[in-house]
């Protein structure tokens, strides 16, 4: 069987077909946010139920990175390299510095809590984009059940002074978000409110303009699963998770092709040598996949 669907024959040039999915790690609950740390030679992410980050080495295996981890979901990387983090437990984003202190970057929105930030990327101007669902607060899962006082929306928190703008406004529930190669883009995924089976699932596309959004329109609609997170290579091409594996999206908004995964498929990232290495987070496990292609690096 193989290891990639084609959906359009240029699929068959972003795939190798040497190159197979490999489970690199498993025994999990529930795993999330990748981030490849190539100076460190190792990726992080997130096993959310067991309030832990889990840190794999080529060749060397898993080992837990912090644990607790406050149910940190998402995680990238600015410009300095420092860890950037989702944390649903205490409801906040934070930077982990050089020497290891934690630094809170965002914890409330006019004067209330956020819901449970769940994914963040860093523009190379230096600001911090998040989403905010409710996804960590509905129970006691993936963090602690509490009430929400903020709609569900994306945030930016500007480099200079850390003042905080709602930027997406108008997603029942933001969950994975991108930027395009030059960052003229903002890809935004909803998933839709926790427990509603007709919840949404499609990825909306804004123009970044200036300090904000503008233009916001339908990109493409997952089948089957969700969008969680999505990650673009560097042609513009957009890759997202779905209930199948990761499905990759054109900048027209056309499915291209799949990677099929044995587990339901969380978050994705790039890594690896060259950046040609798709880091995929599925349910209890860790997959990779060496690609023909190349992951956009921000900042
Ligand atoms: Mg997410």
């Amino acid at each position: 069987m193989s290891f990639y669907e084609a959906v359009d024959p240029v699929f068959n040039s972003f795939v190798m077909g040497n190159a197979p999915v490999k489970q690199l790690a498993t025994g999990f609950d529930w795993v999330e946010g990748p981030v490849w740390f190539g100076d460190a030679n190792c990726l992080l992410f997130s096993d959310i139920p067991n309030n832990r980050i889990m840190r794999w080495t080529p060749g060397e295996g898993v080992t837990t990175y912090r644990v607790p981890s406050n149910y940190s979901n998402g995680h990238t990387r600015d410009g300095l390299g420092r860890l950037i983090s989702c944390e649903h437990g205490t409801r906040r984003v934070t930077r982990t510095e050089h020497d290891g202190t934690i630094t809170v970057i965002a914890d409330e929105f006019e004067g209330k809590p956020l819901n449970s930030p769940n994914d963040v990327v860093v523009m190379r101007d230096g600001s911090i984009w998040f989403s905010d669902p409710h996804y960590g607060i509905m129970t006691n899962y993936e963090g602690f059940k509490s009430e929400q006082e903020l709609p569900c929306q994306v945030y930016r928190v500007d480099p200079d002074n850390g003042d905080m703008t709602a930027v997406v406004t108008d997603m029942e529930c933001p969950n994975g978000l991108a930027f395009s190669p030059d960052e003229s883009l903002l890809y935004v995924a909803d998933t839709g409110k926790m427990f509603d089976p007709h919840a949404k699932r499609h990825i909306r596309v804004y123009d970044v303009a200036g300090n904000g959004t503008a233009n916001g329109r339908h990109f493409h609609t997952i089948d089957p699963g969700a969008a969680d997170g999505i990650r673009l290579d560097e042609d513009g091409n957009v890759w997202s998770s779905a209930a199948d594996g990761v499905h990759c999206i054109s900048p027209q908004g056309k499915l291209l092709g799949k990677i099929l995964v044995p587990e339901l498929v969380s978050n994705i990232c790039f890594g690896g040598r060259g950046k040609c290495q798709l880091f995929i987070t599925a349910t209890t496990s860790v997959y990779s996949i060496i690609l023909n292609r190349q992951g956009v690096q921000h900042p």
